[in-house]
């Protein structure tokens, strides 16, 4: 049998995987393909949280391929030479991968195709992530959607949900002189091993993805709806690193939701589906405006009168000491376990960049080195989103209070006492703003910081005149 390449990128799994599928059903011997080259992410290199779970997910895979009698050939090097280096090692006739979408990406991965075919190989590209690519789908005057529901009314009409694909229990060995690196040589595992809370909470990996959603179909899935807010309970799917990663495929993920739908989970399910639907509309905005992950989507931003940053602002927000409690708890829970919930995600993001008026990518670039789910499309959405400057985003003058949305959302302040226990022996309602009591904060939690870094009610004013100055 010939040879083929499968070059795996964002789809670390072997269900699900249609560059793979493609290779054994024309007959090819595939050859598992992994190449390290994060220089090649542009302004986007991977952060390390992200390289301690791709380390992880790339022994799972080959775990995987090794139980099927292949294996996974890893290299380090510009994808295009060692790409080459390895057809010429192995005599393959093809190349196969699945598309990814990143401005850095789309270019690089257009050229390779180009530069294969015309050496006479074959090179294919697959969808292995995405319910609608982001140019299958328009307005009526053609051009890309910039608001969320009607993009998600006209996706939902055309998505591609292809049937569940297994991977063979048995895969054709891959030839002994075919070399690549061990995984340790790519040097993604921490050093000092910072991660350890990670895995902890995380299993990477397509046999992780796979119980994350199983865990989800079994529990969070029924109250959804009203639990997806409460970051105080296990009220979603936390599928997001093994998506991010490709280690699962979102039309399984429906295809399993589809298989338990009762009258009784309906609205839930919808409710996911439709944070599902989120994700393929910021990968629809991250193709069709690729600037977006450095610069502001809507261009009135582009004077705004942004606060020059205090690097010791900056570091209290990032380490979990602003004082807030509900937003400390919520950078506290990212830097232990790579992940933070996504109403406190919007209330950190809200304070960032309203009280204290800091430009949104100190934010995206924090996150980007901290979240295992790191994702340049969701990120940049969420960011904009959160700041006011992107599409269908939440309007700049609209300013959480970190207060209220505490009381509301984590009501019993055990969020709040979680990660930040030094907080756990006040009574709840002063969990939410201990400033008030400073007595009583100063008995109970002598390192706690004394109140706000930026005051809320100061932090909010700023923001609001500095919005009005900017024409708003
Ligand atoms: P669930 O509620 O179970 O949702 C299921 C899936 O839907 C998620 O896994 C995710 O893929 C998708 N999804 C859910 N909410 C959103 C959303 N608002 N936008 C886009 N897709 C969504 N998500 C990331 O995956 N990577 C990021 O880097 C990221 N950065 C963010 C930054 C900010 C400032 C904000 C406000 C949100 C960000 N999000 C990001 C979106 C969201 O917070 C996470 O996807 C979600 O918290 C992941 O948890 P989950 O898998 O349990 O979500």
């Amino acid at each position: 049998m010939p040879n083929a390449l499968v070059w795996f990128r964002h789809d670390l799994r072997l269900d699900d995987n249609p560059a793979l599928q493609a290779a054994l059903d024309e007959g090819f011997t595939p050859l598992p393909v992994y190449v390290h080259a994060p220089a090649e992410e542009g302004e986007w290199v991977p952060g390390a949280a992200s390289q301690a779970w791709l380390g992880r997910s790339l022994e799972s895979l080959d775990a995987s391929l090794r139980q099927r009698g292949s294996r996974l050939l890893i290299r380090h090097g510009a994808s295009r030479r060692t790409l080459q280096d390895l057809i010429d090692a192995s005599g393959a006739t093809a190349v196969f991968w699945n598309r990814k979408y990143e401005p850095a990406t789309q270019p690089r991965d257009a050229a390779i195709k180009q530069a294969l075919r015309d050496n006479g190989l074959r090179a294919e590209s697959f969808n292995g992530s995405l319910l609608i690519e982001p140019w299958d789908i328009a307005t009526q005057q053609g051009q890309p959607y910039k608001v969320f529901t009607p993009f998600w009314r006209a996706a939902q009409t055309r998505l591609r949900l292809p049937a569940p694909w297994t991977a063979p229990p048995r895969l054709p060995a891959v030839d002994d002189a075919i070399t690549g690196v061990p995984l340790e040589a790519l040097e993604l595992r921490p050093r000092p091993s910072w991660d350890i809370g990670f895995w902890e909470a995380w299993i990477p990996g397509e046999a992780g993805a796979r119980e994350a959603l199983e865990i989800f179909i079994e529990g969070a899935l029924n109250g959804y709806r009203t639990d997806r807010d409460r970051p105080d309970r296990t009220g979603t799917s936390r599928l997001s690193p093994h998506l991010h990663f490709g280690e699962i495929a979102p039309w399984r993920i429906m295809a399993e939701l589809e298989r338990v739908r009762s009258a009784a989970n309906g609205a839930d399910m919808e409710g996911y589906i439709r944070e599902l639907g989120w994700r393929e509309f910021a990968y629809h905005l991250l193709h069709h405006f690729p600037h977006t992950t450095t610069q502001d989507l809507n261009p009135r931003f582009a004077h705004f009168d942004w606060a020059k940053v205090d690097p010791a602002a900056l570091e209290a927000w990032q380490r979990g000491r602003t004082g807030v409690p509900i937003i400390d708890a919520g950078l506290r829970e990212l830097w232990t376990t790579g992940y933070m919930h996504n109403r406190v995600r919007m209330i950190v993001a809200s304070y960032l960049t309203k009280h204290l008026r800091y430009h949104w990518l100190h934010g995206a670039h924090w996150f980007w080195d901290t979240l295992v789910d790191a994702d340049l499309a969701n990120n940049t959405l969420g960011w904009q989103w959160t700041a006011g400057t992107g599409a269908d985003a939440a309007p700049y003058f609209r300013v959480f209070n970190p207060v209220t949305q505490a009381e509301k959302f984590d009501p019993r302040g055990e969020y709040i006492a979680r990660w930040v226990p030094e907080l756990a022996a006040l009574p709840v309602p002063l969990r939410f703003a201990p400033w008030q009591k400073p007595d009583l904060l100063a008995h109970v939690a002598p390192d706690y910081p004394r109140g706000p870094i930026m005051d809320l009610a100061e932090g909010r004013d700023g923001a609001l005149a500095a919005y009005r100055d900017s024409g708003g």
